[in-house]
Parts: structure tokens; C-alpha cells; sequence
């Protein structure tokens, strides 16, 4: 089973990730995607990814929380590093209007200029809607007919909103958020609405701890070992078996990254 979005560049891993990402051994997972979301942990990202390359791989990106970073400079340095082989999608980036940490206009702007970016290098983009689907769709609309591939991480939206990623092949990106049973109620109905060939799966590591994990760890952070009680808890949703399921999402995920012909194979 396969771990599209950790975000194991945060401070919560720097202690023990060897052994955060040994569990995630452990667990059966067999491939994870570190997510960018400022220059800085994209770089770390990279360099992560690097001393394990059949195992991760990163994104690269600007979330909205740091639109307001977005420069001429960050544009051309990330159009440097995004070529790197262990890249394989643009992003985080997308919209937040819930926190809106940086203003709309800058996120919009930051969105855009991501996007313009994917389609110039034939990436898929890894995108972020939260309270912001109408302009989050606006923006994106005009590019769907030549962006690569999208995936929207860790989707929390309502049944009309998936149909509309759904009318437009987009993958969606399923985390813990469905074993919240008050938060996760409305999500957990839609879960089986998503075709197969377009469910992946997630942790967002350390964030999201499954609510129903025992036992819970007292840090709350949560780790990528944790993904098999969140395919186990889509598989009931789905009437599915976890084996089916487990396979199914890796090889959406291979084919929406381009795992396989992944360029570093050619290296190695
Ligand atoms: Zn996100």
C-alpha cells in the first residue's frame, strides 16, 4: 500500500524518522510521496527522497499557507529543482480560505503561476481546496484539458464538489479524516462514490491522527505506520477487501506520479 502525502520534512519526525520510516516498512507500506509546501522543505524533500529512491519521492511547492512567499526568485528556483528526478508532482498548492494565512489574491496568484508550471514540465499537480471550491475550479478550469494529471489531497469536501473533481478525472486523496465518526460522518458516505481507479490513499503524517487508533500514542502524531487502519476503514466503507483495495490504490498511485517509468529507473 502506498503513502501519498507525508510530510515528513516536519519538526515532528527529526528525532526518529529512521524508525518512523522503518514502521512504515513494517506496516507493508511499499512507497510514500513527501509533500512540498515552502522551498525549504521541498529542498529537504529532495534530499530525503534521495537516500531511499525506490522508496520515496517528493513534491514540490508553494501550500497556500505561504503563498505570500511567492516571488520571481522562489519561481525560478523551483523551476530549477523541479527536474530533479525524485520529483514527481507539482505542489501543495491550491487554495486555504478557511485559515487564509496568506490573503486570496496571493494564493490565487501562487495557485496559477504552480499550475502554468506543471503544464510547461508534464507534471501532475497535488492540489489543496479548503472553503475555496468555486475559485479553487475557476482558476483551474482553462488547464484541465492539458494539465498531466490532479490530485486533490486529503478531500473533505461535500458529494457535489467530488462530482465535479470526478466529472474531470481528477484522483482524490483519502486520509484518517474518516475515522473522525462526528468530523468524518459526511465523508464517509461519499467514500464509496469514488471510482476505483481514482481513490488514493493518505496519511498526511503528523497530521490527522486517526481519532479511533488504539492505542492512541500520547504524542498524537501520526506516522505512516499508520495507513493499513485507514485502508482497513475505507475498505469496510467500501465493501472492498483491504487486499484488493491496498493494491488497487498503489497502482493509481504509480500511474498518477509515473512512478514506474520514473526517469531515476533509468538511472539506477
Ligand atoms: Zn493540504
Amino acid at each position: 500500500m502506498f503513502d501519498i502525502g507525508v510530510n515528513l520534512t516536519s519538526q515532528e519526525f527529526i528525532r526518529d524518522y529512521d524508525k518512523v520510516v522503518q514502521r512504515a516498512h513494517e506496516a507493508g507500506v511499499t512507497g510514500m510521496i513527501i509533500i512540498g509546501t515552502t522551498m525549504l522543505n521541498s529542498r529537504q524533500a529532495i534530499i530525503l527522497a534521495e537516500k531511499d529512491v525506490k522508496y520515496l519521492w517528493s513534491t514540490i511547492g508553494i501550500h497556500p499557507h505561504y503563498a505570500s512567499t511567492w516571488s520571481k526568485k522562489i519561481n525560478s528556483e523551483m523551476r530549477k529543482l523541479v527536474i530533479h528526478p525524485c520529483i514527481v508532482a507539482v505542489g501543495e498548492c491550491g487554495l486555504d480560505f478557511y485559515r487564509n494565512f496568506s490573503t486570496k489574491k496571493e494564493q490565487m496568484y501562487a495557485f496559477q503561476a504552480q499550475i502554468e508550471l506543471a503544464i510547461e514540465l508534464h507534471m501532475p499537480v497535488f492540489l489543496h481546496c479548503r472553503n475555496a471550491h468555486k475559485d479553487f475550479m475557476s482558476i483551474l478550469s482553462p488547464w484541465i484539458p492539458t494539465l498531466k494529471a490532479v490530485l486533490v489531497h486529503c478531500f473533505t469536501g461535500t458529494q457535489s464538489e467530488l462530482e465535479v473533481y470526478l466529472e474531470n478525472d481528477f484522483y482524490i486523496g483519502i486520509t484518517g479524516w474518516i475515522c473522525d465518526t462526528k468530523r468524518g460522518a459526511d465523508l464517509c458516505k461519499l467514500i464509496p462514490l469514488i471510482p476505483s481507479n481514482r481513490l488514493v490513499i493518505e496519511t498526511d503524517s503528523p497530521w490527522l491522527i486517526p481519532k479511533d487508533i488504539f492505542p492512541m500514542p500520547s504524542s498524537r502524531r501520526n506516522e505512516p505506520s499508520f495507513l493499513p487502519h485507514i485502508m482497513q476503514k475505507v475498505a469496510i466503507l467500501r465493501e472492498d477487501n483491504i487486499v484488493n483495495l491496498s493494491h488497487q490504490t498503489t497502482c493509481n498511485a504509480h500511474a498518477l506520479f509515473n512512478l514506474s517509468s520514473n526517469i531515476r529507473d533509468i538511472i539506477i
